[in-house]
């Protein structure tokens, strides 16, 4: 009988990455490793790296330490982007057992099964252009939500962006195989699902199904709420838009890239789009639910982003019914076509820009939030508890708290938005609560 061993699991960097760290979990757990704290001493560590951290390198060397501090007889398996785009380096960080790259990272069981005791400083990562697979993921550990890997890899290559790199070309399974892990996730209690993906939208390339078919089919599942967690504008099609908005379980709340306000800039990031197409998404979207909630990403300090770029961006955002931003500021990253343009800004602009960006984020949100005072929605419980408070998010994703109680967790309640408090969050009065 196979001895009962323990693994311990540290993820770094998006969502996908949570994930697959979950899945990865649960194909060990079956090979006989049951999941532990990473603070504790495990047989196995595994430690899911991200190519977009600040000091990838630096963070992987302190996690590596920790764990054979832990237990130094431990084997410590690196996988993820960064495990990917530097196999080589990582294997060489003392106390590292074996790397995998993105298309070995699935197997950890079956290589840990092919260690030899003395292995040690070990790489398997293949070529990136090769890998065709696509391995569904959806994360666990919570009771209410979890995020569902529907796509992995991208074929645009923006100028910046590494991940094409670590994480190859855009890949899903099939409608039919989608809907099969999402019928699992249907007979657990979870009460939300998030559509996750690289580009979530280029769901199905390459073959003659799409993300507006996956939408439709996913909404017939019993699972009471859908959330798309991110989507390309120009994969925002007016279908998907016009579905969500009769939708009962998809979600009125989008989180469009935008990267820039201007149209130069998205030219140079070889974006797919311009802030015309940009404006006119997000005017459909307000036409057909006016009260959705539309999440804005944003990059500062882009190579050549003079300050008349950038006050374009910020007027444009300004201008737009957009609810919050998530404000990235630039940094180099080594094999991008941005690392070789010439225009460079000095970090201090970058952070100003990023400091502006982040108070005008602030105040679109204190204006959505005052907008949806007086409005009536469900809101769903989580089970984090906030000193005597816990908090839950509306369908549109106002965030609201109420008194803590442990028999409202993962249950809707349908209620009334009455007032900001101090700290930003929505209070509510309550009308009733729909046991899950
Ligand atoms: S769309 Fe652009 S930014 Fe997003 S993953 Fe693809 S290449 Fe990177």
């Amino acid at each position: 009988m196979r001895a009962y061993k323990t693994a311990a699991y540290y993820t770094l960097g998006c969502k996908l990455n949570f994930s697959e760290t979950s899945t990865i979990a649960r194909n060990l757990h079956e090979a006989g490793y049951a999941r532990v704290d990473f603070d504790t001493a495990a047989d196995v560590y595994v430690i899911n790296t991200c190519s977009v951290t600040d000091h990838a390198d630096k963070k992987c060397r302190n996690i590596v330490r920790k764990a054979k501090k832990s237990n130094p007889d431990s084997r410590v398996i690196v996988i993820g982007c960064y495990a990917q785009l530097k196999p080589e380096e990582i294997a060489g960080i003392p106390g590292v057992t074996l790397v995998l790259g993105a298309n070995e990272k699935f197997n950890v069981a079956q290589h840990l099964e092919q260690l030899d005791v003395e292995d040690a400083g070990k790489y398997i990562a293949g070529r990136i252009g090769l890998v065709r697979e696509f391995t569904p993921s959806y994360s666990a550990g919570d009771r209410t939500r979890t995020f569902l890997k529907v796509q992995d890899g991208c074929d645009y290559f923006c100028s910046f962006c590494t991940i094409p790199l670590a994480r190859g070309k855009s890949r899903s399974n099939t409608i039919a195989e989608t809907i099969d892990v999402a019928r699992e996730i249907e007979s657990s209690t979870i009460q939300e699902v998030v559509l996750t993906g690289v580009n979530t939208g280029d769901f199905g390339a390459g073959t003659d199904e799409n993300f507006f078919q996956l939408v439709q089919e996913l909404d017939q599942l019993a699972i009471p709420r859908f959330r798309i967690s991110s989507i390309e504008p120009n994969l925002l099609s007016d279908e998907i838009i016009d579905y969500v908005a009769t939708s009962n379980r998809f979600v009125p709340h989008f989180h469009i890239p935008l990267q820039s306000g201007s149209d130069t800039m998205l030219e140079s990031m070889k974006r797919k789009y311009d802030t015309a197409l940009y404006r006119s998404r997000i005017e459909r979207i307000k036409e057909k639910m006016p009260n959705a909630c539309i999440g804005v990403d944003v990059i500062v300090g882009y190579p050549g982003e003079t300050d008349e770029h950038f006050e374009e961006t910020y007027q444009f955002i300004h201008d737009l019914p957009v609810s919050y931003l998530h404000v990235f500021t630039y940094s180099e990253r080594p094999n991008t076509v941005a690392i070789k343009l010439e225009g460079e800004v000095p970090v201090p602009v970058r952070q100003e820009r990023n400091k502006r960006l982040r108070i005008l984020s602030e105040k679109k949100k204190r204006a959505f939030y005052e907008s949806q005072l007086g409005n009536t929605d469900q809101v769903l419980w989580e089970a984090e508890r906030d000193g005597d408070m816990m908090h839950g998010f509306t369908r549109n994703y106002v965030k609201v708290k109420r008194a803590y109680n442990e028999q409202v967790i993962n249950n809707f309640e349908t209620i009334t938005l009455s007032e900001i408090d101090r700290d930003g969050i929505v209070k509510a009065q309550r009308k009733e609560t729909v046991q899950a």
